[in-house]
C-alpha cells in the first residue's frame, strides 16, 4: 500500500460534510497498462472509495492520487480515435458545436486534446484549435499531425501560459477530462481566465446517475475524481460565476452528460435543467441507502457471473474479455477476474496490443486472435458498444459464446 492522501473535504462546498457511499477495495489506476517488458512492476493500489456531500450533493473519490503519477511508468494508452464508435461521437460533437456557434476563424482551446482527434475536425471546419493534454506521449503525436498543442497538467496557474501564448478563446472544450481534475473549482478559474467574456465552455463527463441506476459501477476508477450529475455540475459552475446555456444526455461511456456554460456576465441565454435534477433525485440517486442496496445488487450479480466463467470452464471453453477500456480494469479488480481466469483480453487499439492490465495481469491482443479457438466464451467488457462487439466477433468466429456482465 502507498502513503494515502484522503480528501476530507467537499470539492465544491468545501464542508467536511462527506458520507462514504461506494467503496470498491484496492484498485491501480485504470488507464495504466503495463508493457511486457515491465510487467513485473509492482502496481500502487489505492482504496477506491466514493463519497457524497451532505450538504451540496457533490459525489468525489476520497483518495487524492497525482495526476502526474499516472503518466511517469508507464505512458497512456488510451487514443480518441481508437474506435469506428468513438470516432463516429467526436464527429457529431464537432457538428454540434458548429451548429451552435459559426466556426470559421474561431479560436478553440481543447483540454484533454488526447491524440487531437477532435481539433483535427474543428480544424478542417475553420476553427484555430489548439491542444493542452497532460500527456506528453500524447502531445506528440498532436505535433507529428501538425496540430498546435502544449502539454499541461490544466489548472488556473497553467492557463496563465496557455492565455499568454494563444489568448483568450471563442470556445473551451474539455471532454472527460474536467472529472479529472483534483481541484474542479481550481479548473472552472482557469477556464473562465482563457474564455472570452460571451465564449462557451463545453465538456461531456460520464453521467454518473445513468451508472449507478443500471448497476454500472465501471465509471469508477482514480483517474475520475468527480462524478457528475446534473444537479452538482449546476452546482459547481453557478458557484464559479458560470451559468448552464445548454445540457442533454447522450450514450458515450454508457451515458454521458453534455454541457454549455456560459459566463455569468455573458449575453447568451441560460438553459433550465430542474427537470433533468429532479427526475434524478426522485429515483434516490442522493441517499445514502440507495448505494447499500446498489452494492449487494453488484455483489449478487459478481456471484451469477463466476457461476457462468465456471460453467463454460468445465466444458474446456477458453474464457476471454472484449474491449481493454479503463473501465475492464474497476471491474476486473473488483471482481477478482485475473490471468489465472481470464486467458486474454482483445482490443482494437494498437496502443494496448501486446500490454497487460494492472493488478489482474492480463495480456491484451488483437481482435483476431479470437477467430482461431474452437471453444472460446467472450466476457462483453465493453458493454456499452455490446451490439458492435457481438457483431464483430460472430464475424470471427460463430461458434463464440458471450458472457454479458
Ligand atoms: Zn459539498
Amino acid at each position: 500500500m502507498m502513503t494515502q492522501v484522503l480528501r476530507d473535504k467537499c470539492l465544491c462546498c468545501g464542508k467536511k460534510s462527506l458520507n462514504e457511499i461506494i467503496n470498491l477495495g484496492d484498485h491501480s489506476f485504470a488507464d495504466r497498462f503495463i508493457p511486457k517488458n515491465k510487467k513485473n512492476l509492482k502496481d500502487p493500489v489505492y482504496p477506491l472509495i466514493i463519497d457524497l456531500c451532505k450538504r451540496c450533493k457533490f459525489i468525489q473519490s476520497r483518495v487524492i492520487t497525482s495526476p502526474k503519477n499516472r503518466y511517469i511508468e508507464v505512458d497512456y494508452s488510451y487514443t480518441s480515435s481508437n474506435s469506428e464508435y468513438s470516432r463516429s461521437h467526436w464527429n457529431k460533437f464537432a457538428k454540434f458545436l458548429s451548429n451552435q456557434i459559426k466556426l470559421k476563424n474561431k479560436k478553440i482551446i481543447e483540454i484533454g486534446s488526447n491524440d487531437g482527434y477532435l481539433i483535427s475536425i474543428l480544424k478542417k471546419m475553420g476553427a484555430e484549435v489548439v491542444g493542452v493534454d497532460a500527456s506528453k506521449f500524447m502531445v506528440k503525436i498532436c505535433k507529428k499531425n501538425k496540430l498546435n498543442a502544449v502539454h499541461s497538467v490544466f489548472n488556473f496557474k497553467e492557463s496563465f501560459n496557455v492565455k499568454k501564448k494563444f489568448g483568450q478563446a471563442d470556445v473551451v472544450i474539455a471532454n472527460n477530462v474536467f472529472n479529472h481534475s483534483n481541484d474542479p473549482n481550481n479548473f472552472l478559474k482557469g477556464v473562465k481566465n482563457i474564455l472570452k467574456k460571451n465564449g462557451l465552455f463545453i465538456f461531456e463527463q460520464p453521467n454518473f446517475a445513468v451508472g449507478v441506476l443500471s448497476l454500472k459501477f465501471d465509471q469508477i476508477y482514480h483517474e475520475h475524481v468527480s462524478y457528475f450529475t446534473s444537479k452538482n455540475i449546476k452546482s459547481i459552475l453557478n458557484q464559479n460565476k458560470f451559468n448552464i446555456n445548454y445540457m442533454s444526455k447522450n450514450d458515450y461511456h454508457g451515458g454521458s452528460l453534455r454541457t454549455i456554460a456560459i459566463q455569468k456576465n455573458s449575453n447568451l441565454n441560460k438553459f433550465n435543467v430542474n427537470n433533468l435534477i429532479s427526475r434524478d433525485r426522485k429515483k434516490g440517486i442522493y441517499k445514502i441507502n440507495f448505494y447499500r442496496k446498489m452494492m449487494k445488487k453488484i455483489d449478487q450479480k459478481k456471484e451469477i457471473l463466476l457461476k457462468k466463467i465456471a460453467y463454460y470452464k468445465k466444458q474446456n471453453y477458453t474464457v476471454v474479455g472484449v474491449g481493454a477500456a479503463a473501465k475492464a480494469n474497476t471491474f476486473l479488480t473488483y471482481y477478482g477476474l485475473n490471468n489465472m481466469v481470464i486467458k486474454f483480453l482483445t482490443d482494437s487499439s494498437k496502443f494496448k496490443k501486446g500490454k497487460l492490465t494492472p493488478v489482474t495481469r492480463i495480456i491484451i491482443k488483437d481482435d483476431q486472435k479470437i477467430a482461431s479457438y474452437k471453444k472460446i466464451a467472450c466476457i462483453i467488457l465493453s458493454w456499452n458498444i455490446s451490439n458492435l462487439i457481438i457483431k464483430k466477433i460472430k464475424k470471427l468466429n460463430k461458434k463464440a459464446k458471450f458472457i454479458f456482465t
